[in-house]
């Protein structure tokens, strides 16, 4: 679409002041609160009998003969012929467990909600330059976030003021409407990124039963319908797929890695 049609979808845009030439819009794209979604998917699954146990970290995979045999927790050990490592950036940790190295690497990552006004925009805004992404929430808070070039890796967890700066004058060069505004949140989380910034899911091919389910590298949340539907019916089914195929651990043997490019934040 073209710079008219970018202040026609999201007014409060000075398309100037965010040098866009163009964009791209999908209508039927949407954004949903990871929390309530996480929370909506656990009420589902006890309801079909899942039974899930929180505040019980795994300090280790069992295993058998390269076969798993369980996890040995803080409050005990529990069996199962399979274990899905889907722990987020503690992945690796996991994964050593069984003599696993992974090469997943953890970048903090940082996000600012700010006070409530009235309905603006539906869309998410998202810019692959300069790495930028804000939406607005249904009760009206603009939520976002921006890289800091500079970040290292590592299991960093406090929030900075540099990332404040560097958003709030990112976001009012995009929405200069915003500049009235009060940040009322700031918060980090994770990256687990991995070499090619795309997934590894699938069985380990040395420890049967040992189902990888990380390195998501920033885009976990919108693929885990899809990818939890394809490694339900491996497990279950023994079906696999193209993608299990493609998204391997096994890939990074190889020489040349096609890395993802599209990934902001
Ligand atoms: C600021 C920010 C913005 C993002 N925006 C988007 C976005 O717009 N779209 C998108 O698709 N993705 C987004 N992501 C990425 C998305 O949040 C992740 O890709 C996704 O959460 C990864 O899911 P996961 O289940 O692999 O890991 P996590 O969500 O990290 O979950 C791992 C879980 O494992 C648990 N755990 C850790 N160690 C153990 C242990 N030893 N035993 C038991 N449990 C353990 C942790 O407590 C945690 O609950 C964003 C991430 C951040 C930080």
């Amino acid at each position: 679409i073209d710079n008219a049609e970018i202040k026609e979808i999201v007014p409060i845009l000075d398309v100037k002041g965010m040098k866009a030439i163009a964009a791209t819009f999908c209508p039927t794209d949407g954004h949903a609160d990871p929390f309530k979604t996480t929370f909506a998917y656990a009420i589902a699954a006890k309801k079909e009998g899942a039974k899930i146990i929180t505040h019980t970290p795994v300090v280790k995979v069992l295993k058998e003969n390269n076969v798993v045999k369980g996890v040995e927790t803080n409050k005990g050990k529990i069996k199962a012929p399979v274990v899905v490592n889907a722990a987020g950036v503690w992945s690796k940790k996991i994964a050593e467990t069984v003599g696993i190295k992974l090469p997943n690497q953890p970048y903090r990552k940082e996000i600012m909600v700010t006070e409530r006004i009235k309905p603006l925009f539906e869309a998410m805004v998202i810019s692959f330059k300069d790495g930028i992404y804000f939406s607005q929430q249904k009760e009206g808070q603009i939520l976002g976030g921006i890289p800091n070039p500079h970040e290292k890796k590592g299991y960093l967890t406090d929030p900075t003021f540099s990332f404040i700066q560097h958003m709030s004058k990112t976001l009012l060069r995009y929405a200069p409407t915003l500049g009235y505004l009060r940040v009322i949140r700031h918060w980090t989380g994770f990256y687990d990124v991995s070499p090619d910034a795309r997934p590894i899911i699938g069985e380990d091919i040395k420890i049967k039963g040992f189902i990888h389910c990380h390195g998501f590298s920033g885009h976990g949340f919108m693929l885990s319908p899809m990818v939890t539907k394809l490694l339900t019916e491996y497990i279950t089914d023994g079906k696999t797929s193209f993608f299990l195929e493609q998204l391997n651990l096994e890939r990074f043997k190889e020489k040349t890695i096609q890395k993802e490019i599209s990934v902001v934040g």
